[in-house]
């Protein structure tokens, strides 16, 4: 497991190299590994060589990591969650809060509950009931791992901002798609730079620092003279610094990569100017960044063969596509207007006549109808058209704003308006309701 997951980084009396090997074990051997210590336990009476006490240690951190063991102190619903206050037994590892230092939280599962939630104290919202009491549970660690990419990323970003053009970073978000860093000037998206930056970020990552994580007194810390940021005075305790070779020193809490290489790939995906003087980049790294691409490519790899075009010429496909749907809507459109004044003539011949009255029935809404106004001459026609509760009445016989209202008082919702001689009326009634309420105010 290539991250530094915390989870087995407890016991001091092991020196990195054997840690690495332990870990290079676990990630390729696991399985192999487990079947061994359960071997190892038998043979353990039997002296076992130095070797072998490692793996069996091996195994026990492996048994650990799986089935440490929490206690549910209190619980309680809040809407369709429950939040639990919890309390870790054997020293078994803490779900890190959601937002904390800018990070995405834990999740992971008690028993058969799922952690969908870690708040800023600690407590975790479940997506089912538990009795109170004591649970094995279990974070998910690769999640771990891809936040540790993320954020690792931003200290990068951050420190070669510092470093190139003395920018201080001036807010990080982490969302589970994106996320964001901030910091105060323009310069880099008027001069074009964020390339660069992208560029330079990623030739960090292949190189394949080391990351460290320094664990200091107050003292200690700020004798640093290389920290990139000032220790806040709200930590207490000891203070972990993140250290990457010579190229960055920053304390920091969160959830990191031991190697920058682990990051693999980093790449900006937007970047907008905020409140006029800050610029704020939006990045992937690691898994979600590979993952952007390979859906971006499933969508481009769709979209040439819907357009039968390579990918360089997609994007003049496009453009020819959407001046040819101007073109034919602007075409269509004349010949609605053409369609519509021959189709007012005839509706005009059979307009019945009540009362002195020329009414006009349409039964229809649609591109001809916007051009009735054009064509019927209001002073000398009323028209109530429309279907599927969406209708117009052009009249200066009636007061259509009456004609609304008197169809409010029989107890129908209206949305729509308009004034007294054209209104429209969204109304959940078929057209003759409306003809009739029309014909009565005539
Ligand atoms: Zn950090």
């Amino acid at each position: 497991m290539a991250c530094s997951s915390n989870v087995f980084l407890k016991d001091e009396q092991l020196n990195p190299k054997i840690m690495k090997l332990i870990k290079e074990i676990i990630q390729k051997e696991a399985p192999s590994v487990i079947n061994r210590g359960k071997k190892l336990i038998n043979r353990l009476k039997r002296n076992v060589k130095k070797i072998d006490d490692l793996i069996l240690k091996v195994y026990y951190l492996i048994k650990i990591g799986g089935n440490m063991k929490l206690k549910i102190t209190e619980l309680k619903k809040e809407k369709d969650r429950y939040l639990a206050m919890v309390e870790y037994l054997d020293g078994g590892i803490e779900f890190y809060p959601d937002g904390k230092g800018g990070q995405l939280g834990d999740r992971g599962n008690v028993e058969e509950a799922h952690v969908l939630e870690v708040d800023r104290d600690g407590n975790l919202f479940l997506d089912i009931k538990l009795e109170l009491g004591e649970y094995e549970y279990l974070i998910d660690i690769d999640r771990r791992c891809e936040i540790g990419k993320n954020h690792t990323t931003q200290h990068i970003i951050s420190a070669y901002l510092k470093k190139k053009y003395n920018y201080d970073t001036v807010g990080f978000r982490m969302g589970k798609e994106y996320s964001t860093v901030d910091f105060p000037s323009l310069d880099l998206i008027e001069s074009g730079k964020i390339k660069d930056l992208e560029e330079q970020v990623n030739r960090i990552i292949k190189k394949g620092l080391n990351i460290e994580i320094l664990e200091l007194s107050r003292d200690e810390a700020s004798q640093i003279e290389s920290l990139r940021k000032s220790i806040s005075d709200k930590i207490v305790g000891k203070i972990k610094v993140v250290k990457i070779e010579d190229f960055d020193m920053n304390a920091c809490g969160g959830f990191h990569a031991e190697k920058t290489s682990e990051i693999g790939l980093f790449k900006v995906i937007n970047y907008e100017k905020v409140k006029k003087t800050i610029t704020r980049i939006y990045y992937k790294a690691g898994a979600l960044a590979y993952e952007d691409y390979d859906e971006k490519h499933n969508i481009i790899k769709k979209s040439t063969i819907q357009l039968s075009s390579t990918i360089g010429e997609i994007n003049d496909k496009i453009d020819c596509l959407l001046e040819e749907n101007r073109s034919k809507t602007k075409e269509l459109s004349g010949l609605y207007r053409d369609y519509s004044e021959l189709l007012c003539e005839k509706l005009k011949e059979n307009a019945e006549i009540i009362g002195g009255n020329k009414i006009i029935i349409y039964k229809k809404n649609d591109a001809t109808t916007k051009f009735f106004s054009r064509f019927i001459d209001d002073e000398k026609y009323s028209v109530i058209y429309g279907v599927n509760g969406n209708f117009t009445v052009m009249s200066k016989a009636i007061s259509c704003i009456e004609l609304k209202t008197n169809l409010e008082k029989l107890g129908y919702i209206i949305k729509g308006g308009g004034n007294s001689a054209r209104i429209n009326l969204r109304i959940d009634v078929n057209i003759e309701k409306i003809v009739d309420i029309f014909l009565k105010l005539l």
